[in-house]
């Protein structure tokens, strides 16, 4: 089968690559649709922290937002899985240890994470190998695109749930790209009145699309101030200016990550009551995330800008934006086309 393979900062080929074989507790899955997400970018363009920490190293076969079909089911695995559609947890943890037995697998110390950490290869290539224990069916009404879209959508979902989301609470989310996006669908969704702030003019065009109050390249001032402040961003210098922007009392919720780090004065935190969140996987989200596009509270697919196949995405990572594509940031990938 043929893998998208990053063999150093900027460097990749299509490979041709041999099949996986399903182990004990594992499936196989044909991959229908995968994500291109920033931390992809990150490892693409060699700044991702865990290739300087020792948590990934090249040749990497990345991408982690997929959906597709079981093809086959290993050992100790239930046949009737196969020709079932489903997306998959990112994080697959030992399932033995403290933290995956109280719901929090993505923090596993010994953890795998799908195309990211410690070498488990990823979902840009026709096939994928998981453990059937991290699998979650989709329902026959969602289309690829939108399978591709649950585990962001999961991160979104925890990120709106962190800021307490609700009818008239105010909430402020810097950054309009994919999950910054997916957020202020999430949170509208959840009632909330929502305000934006981006860099870009098409993306901050599609969030006023997607119903929230105002986007803008600047904060606004709003009656009463903003209860909950969201970045989703990759810029360090926004948490400490959201910090400021917060009423007391109020959330912050971190989910953007720069290369450097994002100083908060502890003092502000004390002073003004906050309580600040880090959000770092849609695991415990994912259930959530099915649920609301279901019973159609929310329709991600106006974030998706294009889809292309696995021999393009490497141009993708290099910054050249596909030919006819829409104003959504996310692009998605199809590994049957080349
Ligand atoms: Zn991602
Ligand atoms: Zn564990």
């Amino acid at each position: 089968m043929k893998a998208f393979v990053v063999t150093g900062p900027q460097i990749f080929e299509l490979q041709e690559v041999a099949s996986p074989v399903a182990g004990t507790g594992e499936v196989v899955v044909e991959v229908n649709r995968v994500g291109v997400c920033g931390t992809d970018v990150e490892f693409f363009n060699g700044t991702m922290p865990y290739l300087h920490d020792g948590q990934a190293k090249y040749p990497m076969r990345i991408g982690h937002e997929w959906t597709g079909r079981v093809i086959q089911v290993g050992e100790g695995v239930d046949s009737k899985l196969i020709d079932r559609r489903f997306i998959g947890d990112v994080m697959l943890g030992c399932g033995t240890c403290k933290r995956c037995q109280s719901g929090r697998q993505h923090t596993c110390a010994t953890r795998f994470e799908v195309g990211i950490r410690n070498g488990w290869s990823g979902a840009l290539a026709e096939q994928l190998v998981v453990p059937a224990r991290f699998l979650h069916e989709i329902p026959d009404s969602f289309d690829d695109t939108i399978g591709a879209l649950v585990e962001p959508g999961a991160n979104a979902w925890r990120v709106a749930d962190a800021a307490q989301a609700q009818p008239g609470k105010n909430i402020l989310i810097w950054g309009t790209g994919t999950i910054g996006l997916l957020t202020a669908q999430f949170c509208l969704a959840m009632g909330a009145n929502v305000h934006m702030v981006g860099k870009d003019p098409v993306t901050i065009k599609l969030a006023l699309e997607i119903g929230v109050a105002s986007a803008g390249e600047s904060v606004i001032e709003i009656a009463g101030g903003y209860d909950a402040v969201i970045d989703a961003t990759f810029d360090n210098k926004v948490p400490s200016k959201l910090v400021d922007l917060v009423e007391p009392g109020g959330r912050v919720v971190l989910i953007g990550v720069d290369n450097n780090p994002a100083l908060l004065d502890s003092r502000t935190l004390v002073f003004k009551d906050l309580t600040v969140l880090g959000i770092l996987s849609g695991s415990p989200g994912l259930a959530h995330s099915i649920e609301f596009i279901k019973s159609g509270r929310i329709d991600p697919r106006i974030i998706v800008g294009a889809t292309v196949g696995l021999g393009e995405v490497g141009k993708v990572f290099l910054g050249t934006r596909p030919v006819g594509a829409g104003p959504g940031p996310k692009i998605l990938v199809d590994p049957k086309k080349f």
